[in-house]
């Protein structure tokens, strides 16, 4: 696929976010004509985890924090995220893993879930 040149931003940079933590990843993409306005330095373009997510996800299942009543399409996540195992996940949603093993979960219920652990510092389980 060739790039289409922005008028005014030329190749039209970008870093791409990672759309479960958020934090950049490690390459650019050449947006050019393809978006409308100049670049943002961070934008996030695709719904895939960066490499320290699908790590985090191989472990376990990927509970995501969001805000409470966040948008579904583009949740607000507070930055935190805990891995729990398989087993773990099963029993307390009583539903089947998630195919990417990642779950978006409101911070009300995620605290009703963690209970007097929430807060405190959960170490990941090697
Ligand atoms: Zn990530």
């Amino acid at each position: 696929m060739s790039l289409r040149l922005h008028s005014k931003y030329g190749v039209n940079p970008t870093i791409p976010v990672c759309f479960v933590c958020g934090k950049p990843k490690n390459e650019v993409v050449l947006l050019g004509a393809g978006y409308k306005e100049e670049a943002p330095m961070h934008l996030c373009i695709d719904k895939e985890p960066c490499e320290e997510c699908k790590r985090l996800a191989s472990k376990g299942v990927m509970l995501v924090e969001v805000q409470d009543n966040t948008d579904k399409e583009n949740p607000y996540k507070t930055g935190k995220i805990i891995v729990v195992k398989e087993e773990a996940y099963k029993h307390i949603f009583n539903t089947e893993v998630p195919p990417k093993r990642i779950a978006f979960i409101e911070e009300t219920a995620l605290k009703k879930i963690m209970g007097d652990k929430y807060g405190t510092e959960i170490k990941e389980t090697k």
